[in-house]
């Protein structure tokens, strides 16, 4: 709504002024009269002041001041050098951490990733030239009148929805290669176009964002996955040819994925890995990510959980020796991770490696080669067993693995009487075999009673020859068979 002879221009920046006041906490306020109590001035700049015009939940807060970093070091008691060289200290004030970089300019990037040198200068207007996008560009002083500055327009691309390069991106881009990433990381967070020009520049740095390090590209990467608008900044990093820099030919291109689906972080890279025909596919694309342990252990685990989902209509056992196999989180997590999958499990290929270390599962087909499993009628979602069926699964199941059991090693070896040695481990394999297919065998009195049995089918085997399914217990007690479940 426009008012008469007041350009449209200077409503929003009245507006958006008013937002960054209302969002902005009152420490930070305070924290800015300490600089100007010494005669110095300072600026909240970046994310916290795109933020707040948004009316986004602020993360971290950036400033700019026109103090030496050794300045800012007198003036606070807690500083730390985070990176002094190039004019940024971190102050902690009033509790919290308040990252400060001395207005600077940048010369020479001759390895595409850090300036050769900065230097110091005074002008506010210089420093919102270096950074990357024009919406990162904006900067509110923080005085006794907080003023916006914003030299390159980046109100009107924020209004717009834009993001939009300071400067030529070209030549932005070849200075720093992970900006390219950094802009399909904005446009994901926060839903925006990327602008033409902006965007034709991506794929013509590419030799520059392949020099980038590792973590640069995993920390922007991880959060793009977990932006709203996922599905066109992966179609970006595609069109402009970043994903293939990023991932292993194999593992791409990714498949179409309901991400909205898929909330946490752990699913969306399942997801995005969904393709990787073999294990050692999958673990290349993680450590090139250089993810933390953790959880490209539960990303892998779930990707060779994906390529066992039994069918919805599996029986209860079958889903336990599935939950067994593949342990429990895994088969949750691609459980979950399936029906988002576009094309279900034809977006999947089956991993040569995962029956191999399945165990029981080794003698069961892999998921692309069930019989059935493309069920006139329902999609390939509706096919594959739920997370729901799996929870009830687990309640149902009275032990998982052998730390499950209600005996332990020493029990067993008191019970026949024998040292430690391989044979432990066989012996109590073939109890939690036993017990996933009846869960109600899961006792003392019982699981020793089977010990003493599959001792018996052992020696059996050994003297007459005669191979006896000892893991199932097959006629270890035609009396009291274990009941279908
Ligand atoms: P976030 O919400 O993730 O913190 P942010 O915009 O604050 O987003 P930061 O990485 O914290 O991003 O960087 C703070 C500011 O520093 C940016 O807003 C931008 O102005 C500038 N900046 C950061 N990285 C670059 C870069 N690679 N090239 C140019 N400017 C950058
Ligand atoms: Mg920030």
């Amino acid at each position: 709504m426009g008012v008469p002879g007041v350009p449209p221009g200077r409503i929003e920046a009245a507006e958006a002024r008013e937002r960054v006041l209302h969002a902005f906490p009152s420490w930070l306020f305070r924290f800015g009269d300490v600089f100007a109590q010494a005669g110095k001035r300072v600026w909240a700049v970046g994310g916290c002041t795109r933020d707040a015009i948004l009316g986004r939940q602020l993360a971290d807060f950036d400033c700019a001041t026109d103090a030496r970093p050794e300045e800012v070091i007198k003036l606070f008691r807690r500083v730390i050098p985070t990176g002094i060289d190039h004019g940024t200290v971190t102050v902690l004030w009033q509790g919290h951490a308040i990252e400060v970089t001395t207005l600077r300019a940048e010369v020479g990037h001759s390895d595409a990733r850090h300036p050769d040198a900065v230097h110091f200068h005074d002008d506010i207007a210089a420093d919102l030239a270096r950074r990357d996008f024009t919406i990162n560009a904006i900067a509110l002083s923080l005085d006794a009148s907080p003023t916006l500055i914003d030299p390159f327009e980046g109100l009107a691309d924020l209004y717009r929805g834009l993001l939009r390069a300071v400067g030529d991106p070209l030549l932005r881009f070849s200075e720093d290669g992970l900006r390219p990433l950094r802009a399909a990381r904005f446009a994901s967070q926060l839903n925006f176009t990327v602008e033409d020009a902006t965007r034709d520049a991506m794929g013509q740095t590419l030799a520059a964002f392949a020099q980038v390090s590792r973590e640069r590209v995993r920390d922007e990467l991880l959060k793009l996955l977990q932006g709203i608008g996922v599905v066109p900044a992966l179609a970006l990093l595609e069109s402009q040819g970043l994903d293939a820099l990023m991932l292993p030919a194999a593992c791409l291109p990714m498949p179409t994925v309901q991400w909205e689906t898929l909330p946490d972080l752990e699913a969306r890279l399942v997801a995005c890995l969904a393709k990787a025909p073999r294990r050692q596919d999958a673990s290349a694309a993680l450590t090139r990510l250089k993810l933390p342990n953790v959880l490209s252990r539960s990303v892998i685990d779930g990707l060779a959980a994906l390529r066992l989902l039994p069918l919805a209509s599996a029986a209860p056992v079958e889903l336990r020796h599935f939950l067994a196999t593949a342990g429990t989180e895994a088969a949750l997590l691609a459980a979950r991770v399936f029906p988002a999958l576009e094309g279900g499990h034809h977006a999947t290929c089956a991993w040569p490696d995962v029956n191999a270390s399945a165990g029981k599962q080794a003698e069961q087909p892999g998921i692309n080669d069930v019989p059935g499993a493309r069920v006139a009628g329902t999609t390939e979602a509706q096919t594959r067993v739920t997370a729901e069926q799996l929870q009830s699964a687990r309640e149902g199941a009275s032990a998982l693995s052998v730390r499950e059991l209600a005996v332990g090693g020493r029990q067993v070896m008191t019970a026949l009487g024998r040292a430690p040695g391989p044979w432990l481990g066989e012996c109590l394999s073939a109890l939690l075999e036993a017990v996933i297919e009846a869960p109600e065998r899961n006792s003392e009195a019982e699981l020793l009673r089977l010990a003493h049995a599959w001792q018996g089918s052992r020696s059996a085997t050994i003297q007459g020859g005669i191979l006896q399914n000892a893991p199932g217990f097959t006629g270890v007690n035609p009396a009291n068979p274990p009941p279908k479940t």
